[in-house]
């Protein structure tokens, strides 16, 4: 048997206070999926998801009688967003498939609490948690969380077939919740239908990749995904550059205490060369941060691990310095004879304020250089002199060359 759920967000009063509306009156009300699988494994939660037999409209209108505020955020698909005392909940109302595409999903409002356990994905997101601290558990996902199970609800062909992201979040949550290996029927089911992945919008696939390549370990999910060959179907990239940086960069993330950074996994994974970067940014349909980084990444000079910190510092000023941490945090992860240096250069990054350069096109004016390109031209010079003085040269000295 589980232990008790002892988190504290379950006491917290606006939660109680919104179970205790809900309850009301012919109303059932239960904590439904992450949240409840979260806590059984005394993980922390990302947000409180509520599931009720109640129509959105009267989810809204008890919430409004008792004053609280309601957003229709996505009330397309039954869910209500509740604020109560600052907290913010999604609501949402008890569904039942009536058809399916592979991508989107007609729904039915329901009051069956087992049909709509049913349409989730895998067990362990199957779980809900009742006002009063019990766990109801209608397709036995509490043992599956408890094993570190992931598999399938029912049949896996058939639970693909209705949303080809459920491959993608077979993965994501093995990644998270896995132990030992991925049930073996639903990695056949994904090997097979993979192909379907190529029908889902980018920003989804984006969406499961990114919290996918976020997990604490991700690099045995990965893995099994290169071995399905799920990974060439969302990353083709990564076909002839192998995987083989991952469990390195696991084992330095852990060593050196770095944070974790899906990016940098990802960058593991793919050829630092700007077209293939870019293909990915727009096959999926990156956010712009993050095809920048990629790209400021794929164009950053190659690393030299002999330079002592004055070389490197000015070295640096001339580079992105977001691509020169990623560089590093990946060449350091390899673990060969450069490491060590490489890990000094890091500490320099990380300690580094770029120094600001401090002529301006105007300097060069008031002694009576025409304005034109020949400023930017002789600016850019002085500015190389400055740095190859290791930013020591004052103003005067620099101003005194000018012809
Ligand atoms: P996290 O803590 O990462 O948010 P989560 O379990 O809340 O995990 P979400 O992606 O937020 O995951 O989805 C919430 C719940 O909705 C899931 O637990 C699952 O029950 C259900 N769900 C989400 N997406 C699907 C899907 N594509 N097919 C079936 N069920 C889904
Ligand atoms: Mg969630």
């Amino acid at each position: 048997m589980a232990e008790p759920i002892e988190q504290d967000w379950i006491a917290r009063p606006s939660l109680l206070q919104l179970l205790r509306l809900l309850n009301e009156a012919g109303g059932e009300a239960r904590i439904a999926g992450g949240a409840v699988r979260n806590a059984l494994l005394d993980q922390p939660i990302s947000d409180v998801d509520i599931a009720t037999n109640l129509v959105p409209r009267d989810v809204i209108l008890r919430m409004q009688a008792a004053g609280h505020k309601t957003v229709p955020t996505g009330i397309e698909h039954g869910t209500v967003t509740v604020v109560l005392e600052g907290d913010a909940y999604e609501v949402t109302t008890l569904r039942r498939d009536i058809e399916t595409d592979g991508r989107h999903a007609k729904v039915l409002y329901g009051t069956d609490w087992v049909a709509d356990a049913s349409r989730r994905d895998l067990t362990i997101n199957a779980l809900y948690l009742n006002a009063d601290g019990t766990v109801y558990d209608p397709l036995g996902g509490m043992q599956d969380v408890l094993s570190q199970t992931v598999r399938f609800i029912d049949d896996a062909e058939t639970r693909i077939k209705e949303d080809y992201l459920r491959i993608l979040r077979f993965f994501r949550f093995f990644a998270w919740y896995g132990k030992f290996r991925p049930d073996a029927e639903g990695l056949k089911a994904c090997t097979r239908l993979k192909g379907g992945l190529s029908e889902l919008s980018a920003e989804r696939i984006w969406h499961e990749l990114s919290r996918l390549l976020a997990a604490p370990d991700p690099s045995r999910a990965i893995l099994w995904m290169r071995t399905t060959g799920v990974l060439s179907a969302v990353l083709p990239e990564t076909e002839k550059w192998g995987i083989d940086a991952l469990p390195g960069l696991m084992a330095a993330e852990q060593q050196q205490g770095w944070q974790i950074d899906g990016l940098l996994r990802l960058m593991a994974i793919i050829p630092p060369m700007e077209e293939r970067v870019s293909a990915i940014s727009d096959r999926l349909k990156l956010p712009n941060k993050v095809k920048s980084r990629l790209r400021n990444w794929a164009q950053v000079e190659p690393l030299n691990a002999a330079l002592n910190q004055d070389p490197f510092n000015q070295w640096l000023y001339w580079q992105n310095q977001t691509a020169v941490g990623d560089k590093l945090h990946l060449a350091i992860a390899k673990n060969d004879a450069e490491s060590k240096k490489l890990l000094r250069q890091l500490k320099w990054l990380k300690r580094w304020n770029r120094p600001e350069f401090p002529l301006r096109g105007g300097d060069l004016i008031n002694l009576g250089m025409a304005a034109g390109p020949a400023i930017s031209e002789k600016l850019l010079e002085l500015e190389q002199a400055w740095v190859n003085s290791n930013f020591t040269a004052p103003k005067d000295e620099l101003l005194a060359n000018v012809t």
